[in-house]
């Protein structure tokens, strides 16, 4: 565990750097409050800190508040290290955040067992932490395809709109089907048609720019929203993925398979437009190009309706 130790005397700093690196901890040594305070700012900051209290530039406590009053993304587990040992004062210690006190002179075995608990409970928040962006992750993706689901990409469109009206920049959305999806499900089996479908995910992934978001709508059928894109750069996004996707068989653990999409664009700028309206549009454009013959591109013409 990476240790920040702050203390001013240097005996008592000597004797717990002794004490934390027999314990195989690594310590970072801090001589005063304000080295302690631009330590623990960093990015990769310790996660566990043990602050003297009484020290020159900031004290222990004053720290202690101060990292409670940020909002940081990581808990700093605190352990105050003091000579004041009357009730008051621990109850003062406590209410600036600390999490723990330990008297000084301090026993070792109980330093070492106090450092235990921090340490164990930081793990607990690491794991916390890490379970609850991987349901977020899940919540949010498509299992099959690790795409942006439905709900998500209309999500995105949401706040790309709301955008779009504010700085009065277009956003486009490219609505994606796959041609005669069926068959390869009817032919080739459920397998088949997801292999395919990852696959095709994972071409639509290199076609886009790194800002558009990539979604799956339903079975068969894409959503891409472009931020700040006009009509004419969306189209060229959308050749751009009609062609990654037909040009070469897609190479899947189910065999190989020859797939074309077609593509709706739908454009808007300004106010005035809800993802109902963009995603009518796109999806007429895509009935056109379905229409006309499958493995195209087609904008929307005229007005959306409200
Ligand atoms: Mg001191």
């Amino acid at each position: 565990m990476r240790i920040l130790v702050a203390e001013d005397d240097p005996i008592t700093r000597r004797l717990l750097e002794a004490h934390l690196t027999r314990w195989e901890h690594e310590v970072i040594m801090c001589r005063d409050g304000t080295e302690a305070w631009n330590a623990l700012m960093r990015d990769e900051a310790p996660r566990l800190a043990i602050l003297d209290w009484m020290m020159p530039g900031m004290d222990g406590a004053t720290i202690c508040r101060k990292i409670r009053q940020k909002e940081q993304q990581h808990y700093i587990y605190i352990i105050l290290l003091t000579a004041r040992t009357q009730k008051e004062d621990l109850i003062e210690g406590l209410e600036a955040g600390a999490d723990d006190y330990i008297a000084k002179p301090f026993d070792a075995h109980e330093l070492r067992v106090r450092v235990r608990v921090g340490s164990r409970i930081i793990r607990l928040q690491e794991d916390l932490m890490a379970a609850l962006a991987a349901s977020e992750y899940q919540a949010s993706h498509d299992v099959l395809t690790s795409l942006l689901n439905r709900k998500a990409i209309i999500e995105f469109l949401q706040r790309e709109l709301a955008r779009s009206h504010r700085d009065n920049t277009p956003v486009s959305l490219i609505m994606a089907d796959l041609d005669h999806f069926k068959r390869v499900n009817d032919s080739y089996g459920h397998l088949a048609g997801d292999a395919v479908l990852k696959e095709v995910a994972h071409r639509l992934v290199t076609a886009v720019r790194p800002y558009d978001a990539i979604g799956r709508y339903g079975g068969e059928e894409f959503l891409i929203v472009c931020p700040n894109c006009d009509e004419e750069s969306s189209w060229a996004i959308a050749e751009r993925l009609r062609n990654l996707v037909s040009e070469a068989p897609l190479v899947t653990p189910e065999g190989s398979f020859k797939v074309t999409v077609s593509c709706g664009v739908s454009t808007v700028s300004g106010s005035g437009h809800n993802t109902d309206s963009i995603t009518r549009a796109a999806d007429q454009a895509l009935y056109r190009a379905k229409e006309l013959g499958r493995n195209r591109v087609e904008l929307h013409r005229g007005e959306l309706e409200g």
